[in-house]
């Protein structure tokens, strides 16, 4: 018979586990036992609707078996098997996206230690099997086909007799070394205990035929005796036992489950290596009954921000799954929450269509929105760190859902967002914001750039600086848009540093700019002139405390908000903000400026873009002109030669 080669992938995978140093090789058997329990899950599926199945559902079960002297471990199912090409699609490729993410992560030469925390699947056989077989038949065909592999030289595929359908798995396990002990998966308590420890939830029996040490029975009880003390004979009795409660774990008080059961199920079922930064275990009763348990990952999955991302929770209905991802459970802003929900109100055959339009489906929806928030908040007052952490990897994604909808999620978003304050050095919520607000503090003042120091560094941070007011910094792309959908906060409006909104001065104060501004009425436009449509207007203005220009801009749209949105396909040049050049009346720059309108117009010219510059430079704008500006400062340099 011809011997048939893995695929690539799969060859790479089946080498890591047959080579494998990883210690908790107990694992396989958590893989092999969640085959089955797929298996029967797709047959009892295919039962709701295919009068020709006519297993009930507690016909199902997976069997364990052991034969020390052959050390044989069996697993056997009666699910939907698999028919030879089937076997061949299936055992010779690697079919699931999580053995691939793990073979990535070791890639980038992380441990093997994270070999137990992916589900590997089937090849985690090899860890402990030297030969595995599987014999199988598909419901409904005639014969049985039997695949047999020693590990890398491939595997190959022939008939085989069955009279019953369904799978077995048989590994023939390893040789005992000095350093590895195989032959514990031959014992029958060392099973029972790994049942136990990862699939007791499985919702088939898993059964095995187990020892009991036991008083014999004496034939004639009556005559034996006559007072003397015999010691009692004992004797073994096997008797084929179910080894898991069959309880989904979802299904269990809170109080029955630890914590590391949850992190176990977590990182099993949705192959992660991380345990979940928060656990959700909900049980709803009312207008929509069901129970959730949702995982809050404490890191975005390597494709999070990329379309490739599918959101989605597993959709039980009565303990039975129906559909892998149910996108409409999630709204977006929490698309990395991961988890289940088992309804008792879906019916089992519904199809994809009508789960859309299900209302039962909205109403859980709304009740796990509510709670993922709670979740959130309460993480937020209190263990602020982890939080913060989450908010690193999933902060953009919520604020992204504030944007959407014309901001009808604000009552969801708005008090978990976090901004850095430039006042508490550290990440703060709007709430903590108001809550410090100085008297007679209007608004909120925020300023946008890619980085806390760039925006640190504008020249119109200054004047909140020296009047101590809190700035908040929006580093994201979306920041922004995110504050202008909220418009203001608990009656606080937001007010961007860079704009011409934000006016700290005194009347006064006021009232001198505004005859020195229109004193200067001819510089400016002389100044303008030089700039061209650049800018919408040059005038004085006292928020600049050292620093001689900066450009501020009027109306709805910033500068930072013109480049987020022109850099939108098709956007190109197409968003314009009101650009006003701002003269520090100050600063020795200004005097040399009404000297130079009299004296030397070319010169103000030059001096005026000079200025512009200056201001795209400390303002993270782009300058459009490099090779006129570099040529105008070497100007300057060569200027009294
Ligand atoms: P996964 O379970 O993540 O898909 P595995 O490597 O564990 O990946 O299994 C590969 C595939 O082999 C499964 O998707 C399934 O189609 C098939 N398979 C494995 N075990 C069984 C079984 N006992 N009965 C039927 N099909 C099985
Ligand atoms: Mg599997």
């Amino acid at each position: 018979m011809r011997q048939k080669q893995f695929k690539a992938e799969s060859k790479k995978l089946l080498d890591m586990m047959i080579n494998s140093i990883y210690t908790h090789k107990e694992i396989f058997l958590r893989e092999l036992i969640s085959n089955a329990s797929d298996a029967i899950d797709k047959l009892y599926f295919r039962s709701l609707t295919d009068d020709s199945v006519t297993l009930d559902r507690g016909d199902y079960k997976i069997a364990l078996a052991v034969d020390k002297e052959q050390r044989l471990l069996s697993i056997t199912d009666n699910g939907c098997g698999m028919t030879a090409e089937e076997l061949e699609k299936n055992l010779g490729t690697i079919a699931k996206s999580g053995s691939l993410d793990f073979k990535r992560q070791n890639e980038t030469g992380e441990e093997v230690e994270v070999i137990g925390q992916f589900g590997v699947g089937f090849y985690s056989a090899f860890m402990v099997a030297d030969h595995v077989t599987v014999e199988s038949r598909a419901w409904g065909a005639e014969t049985g086909s039997r695949w047999e592999s020693s590990g890398a030289e491939g595997y190959t595929i022939e008939p085989c007799e069955m009279d019953w359908n369904g799978t077995r798995v048989t590994l023939h396990l390893k040789e005992d070394s000095e350093e590895e002990r195989y032959s514990e998966f031959l014992e029958e308590y060392r099973l029972q205990e790994l049942v136990k420890k990862y699939s007791d939830y499985i919702r088939y029996p898993i059964t095995l035929l187990m020892p009991d040490y036991r008083p014999k029975k004496k034939e004639n009880e009556a005559e034996s005796g006559e007072g003397q003390e015999k010691e009692p004979e004992y004797e073994t009795v096997w008797e084929e036992k179910t080894l898991n409660s069959m309880i989904p774990l979802w299904r269990k008080q809170k109080s029955e489950v630890t914590p590391e059961e949850y992190n176990e199920f977590y990182k099993g079922k949705f192959y992660d290596y991380e345990d979940p930064a928060a656990v959700i275990h909900t049980r709803t009763e009312g207008n929509a009954t069901f129970h959730a348990l949702l995982f809050i990952p404490a890191h975005a999955p390597m494709n999070y921000y990329t379309t490739s991302y599918e959101k989605g929770l597993q959709l039980y209905s009565r303990g039975v799954l129906i559909m892998e991802k149910c996108a409409d459970l999630l709204p977006d802003y929490f698309s990395y929450v991961r988890g289940l929900v088992d309804s008792e109100d879906l019916s089992l055959n519904i199809s994809r269509e009508m789960l859309q339009h299900d209302r039962q489906l909205q109403l859980i929806e709304r009740a796990l929105e509510r709670r993922i928030k709670s979740e959130l908040e309460k993480m937020l007052n209190n263990d602020r760190e982890k939080y913060e952490a989450l908010w690193k990897e999933f902060g953009t994604q919520m604020t992204y859902g504030l944007c959407m909808d014309y901001g009808s999620h604000k009552d969801v978003l708005q008090d978990l967002l976090l901004f850095y304050s430039s006042t508490e050095k550290k990440p703060v919520t709007l709430k903590e914001y108001i809550g410090r607000m100085k008297e007679g503090q209007e608004a909120i003042y925020y300023g946008c750039g890619r980085t806390v120091e760039a925006i640190d560094a504008l020249p119109q941070a200054d004047q909140l600086k020296e009047a101590g007011y809190e700035m908040l910094y929006m580093t994201g792309q979306v920041d922004e848009f995110a504050i202008k959908t909220l418009r203001e906060y608990d009656g606080k409006k937001f007010l961007n540093i860079r704009t011409d909104e934000i006016d700290l001065s005194t009347e006064e104060q006021k009232t001198a700019l505004k005859e020195e501004n229109e004193a200067a009425a001819d510089l400016f436009a002389a100044m303008k002139e030089a700039l061209g449509d650049k800018v919408e207007a040059v005038r004085f203005t006292d928020k600049l405390k050292t620093h001689p220009v900066c450009l501020s801009s009027e109306g709805g749209i910033s500068m930072e908000m013109q480049a987020t949105l022109n850099a939108m396909p098709g956007n190109e040049g197409r968003y314009k903000a009101r650009v006003v050049l701002e003269l520090n009346r100050d600063h020795p720059v200004t005097a040399k400026l009404k000297e130079l309108a009299v004296t030397d117009k070319q010169k103000l010219a030059d001096y005026t873009r000079l200025l512009y510059a200056e201001g795209c430079l400390i303002g993270g704008v782009p300058i459009e002109e490099p090779a006129e500006l570099c040529r105008l400062i070497t100007g300057l340099m060569t200027e009294n030669q």
